[in-house]
């Protein structure tokens, strides 16, 4: 776990792609999977909050669900393949909410 304190500060920096995130870290899609939910539940403690912006079709505009960590290849919609890409951040929360 050599990375995750990196890979926190590079999401407190600015948003990330997926693809930045591999190419970073040298890890695979599952790897970013793994360590952003790590990332989320240490996060809770801290009181920030890690973002996921969806994937969205660049064609029709269709949005991914938030669970898509990796960039989806194909628009279920128009089947198109431009697709903008998932982006992750850390926010700090202002005040603790309750769910
Ligand atoms: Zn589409």
């Amino acid at each position: 776990m050599v990375y995750l304190k990196a890979l926190i500060q590079k999401l407190e920096e600015k948003e990330v792609t997926p693809k930045e995130l591999r190419d970073t870290f040298k890890i695979n899609n599952r790897r970013v999977r793994v360590l952003l939910e790590i990332v989320r539940r240490i996060l809770k403690k801290k009181n920030k909050e890690l973002v996921i912006v969806p994937a969205v079709c660049k064609n029709c505009g269709y949005v991914f669900s938030k669970k898509e960590i990796s960039t989806p290849w194909k628009c279920p919609r128009c089947k198109s393949e431009r697709i903008i890409p998932p982006r992750f951040y850390i926010k700090e929360n202002k005040k603790r909410k309750r769910r």
